[in-house]
């Protein structure tokens, strides 16, 4: 077996993983991004990359070639109707996201991290060498390759191989999700998210979105919560009934069908891992920290990987406790109550379709519209002062008491059968038994933008 020494070794050369061995680099340490495979590769997403993200690209200095800037949110509820959700411009982010395939997001981030002096190392980690109960000496490579270091990065997805080979991974805390994504011809004027019944007066358990994208290719997908099982969800019917929903309500052409569908899972909340123990810290979706109410992870990650590296440069032997408290201050007020709110909605299905259609009803949303933008997109912690902001911040400290009974009241979602994910379907028609089907109404409104 061959030995390759470094100070780090990054484990995954996503979002999260290229930023912390940018960081990395840049601060002077010697460093390994190792990832199993050969880039530039595609990874199932929605694509949008959020304020917080955008703002954290600029501050490293990362031009990205956006696909088009993601600035309000379109979201239709049950009823059909539109609410415009405000994008802001915050204290510590700026006021749009942009859309970017990821094909070409985490191609370029990863070039980056290599120009700064990252060295790239291509190969799938299946073991590590860790002393019993003490540190990780090396991470194994399928190949047989040994990557010594002082200090490991985990940012190696929702189902981190790193942290499930260290011991930190305990899938029964975690809180779950599948989606699935397809590029479609289309022209997307604004980022379109539906909140769909599965029956009248009954939620769907997740949501449906359609984005802008680079030439003509917009970017269609829906995506559900599954609580704390893990399992597949037979979601590709949906998409097909959804895409059939968006061309009956005119927002595809008529002849529009999604492409080649690709699907992966999403861990949220800050669950199923602590962010840090010993010398291995997690980023990204490897430490749970996608939105667990709209499913952003490339902001969280991205944010989360720089937060990890800067922790490894003040001093490898601290780094954990620091990164530990560090991930707390950032993310310590929002994902905990998100997480509850999201098991409780899932819950009470009714509830939560009649919520929807509140906050979407025509003489009421433009009075939520910007308190709904703030929270459900985790951007209450510096948002500028103004009203939006202030009731955002109460639901975000309600929530927050309700976080502090999470896991302990793991949310029963029986009402959605597991099954294989069939990209095979042939196409929209009835569900089966036990699985989503999506009701909505096709009423269209005046709050859609000419
Ligand atoms: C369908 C879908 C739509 C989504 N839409 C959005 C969206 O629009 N906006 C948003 O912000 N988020 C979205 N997300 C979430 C987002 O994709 C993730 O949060 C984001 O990719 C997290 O980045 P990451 O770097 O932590 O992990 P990843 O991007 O998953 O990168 C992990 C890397 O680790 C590598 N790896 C895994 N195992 C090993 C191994 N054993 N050895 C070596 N390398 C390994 C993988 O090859 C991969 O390159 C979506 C997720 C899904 C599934």
């Amino acid at each position: 077996m061959t030995t390759q020494r470094f100070d780090v070794v990054v484990a995954g050369a996503g979002p999260a993983g290229s930023v912390a061995a940018l960081v990395l680099a840049r601060g002077g340490a010697r460093v390994a991004l190792v990832d199993k495979a050969a880039f530039p590769r595609d990874k199932a997403c929605g694509d949008l990359v959020g304020p917080r993200g955008v703002g954290l690209l600029d501050e490293l200095g990362v031009s990205v070639p956006d696909a088009g800037q993601g600035a309000d949110l379109l979201v239709v509820g049950p009823s059909g109707h539109r609410s415009r959700l405000p994008a802001f411009r915050g204290r510590t982010y700026p006021g749009h996201g942009v859309v970017i395939p990821r094909m070409i997001l985490d191609d370029a981030l990863r070039t980056a991290a290599l120009e700064a002096g990252a060295e790239p190392i291509r190969g799938r980690v299946s073991g590590v060498d860790q002393v019993p109960g003490g540190p990780v000496r090396a991470l194994i490579t399928s190949d047989g390759r040994r990557l010594a270091a002082d200090a490991f990065v985990g940012a190696d997805g929702a189902l981190s191989p790193v942290a499930r080979l260290a011991g930190l991974l305990d899938p029964d805390t975690a809180l779950w999700g599948f989606a699935i994504r397809a590029y479609i011809p289309a022209e997307v004027p604004l980022p379109l998210l539906v909140l769909l019944d599965q029956a009248p007066w009954r939620i769907y358990p997740g949501y449906g979105w359609l984005f802008p994208g680079a030439a003509g290719q917009a970017n269609v997908g829906i995506g559900v919560g599954l609580g704390t099982r893990r399992r597949q969800a037979r979601l590709r019917g949906d998409l097909d009934r959804f895409a059939a929903l968006l061309r009956t309500a005119g927002d595809l052409a008529p002849e529009a069908r999604p492409g080649p569908v690709t699907g992966g899972w999403l861990r949220m909340g800050g669950t199923g891992t602590p962010p840090a123990a010993g010398n291995v810290l997690l980023a990204g979706d490897a430490a749970g920290l996608i939105n667990p109410l709209q499913g952003e992870g490339i902001g969280p990650g991205m944010v989360s990987a720089r937060l990890a590296a800067e922790c490894l440069l003040a001093g490898p032997g601290h780094a954990a406790a620091a990164y530990t408290d560090a991930v707390t201050a950032t993310f310590g007020r929002y994902l905990p109550g998100a997480a509850a709110l999201q098991a409780t909605l899932l819950r009470r299905p009714r509830t939560a379709s009649a919520g929807v259609r509140l906050l979407t009803a025509p003489p009421v949303r433009r009075v939520l519209a910007g308190t709904w933008s703030l929270y459900w997109n985790g951007l209450v912690d510096g948002a500028t002062p103004r009203p939006a902001a202030w009731t955002a911040a109460a639901v975000q400290r309600v929530a927050s008491r309700l976080g502090r009974r999470w896991p302990a009241n793991p949310p029963d979602l029986s009402h959605l059968e597991p099954g294989p994910l069939d990209p095979g379907h042939p196409g929209p028609g009835p569900p089966g038994p036990g699985q989503p089907d999506l009701v909505t109404s096709p009423a269209r409104d005046d709050a859609r933008p000419s």
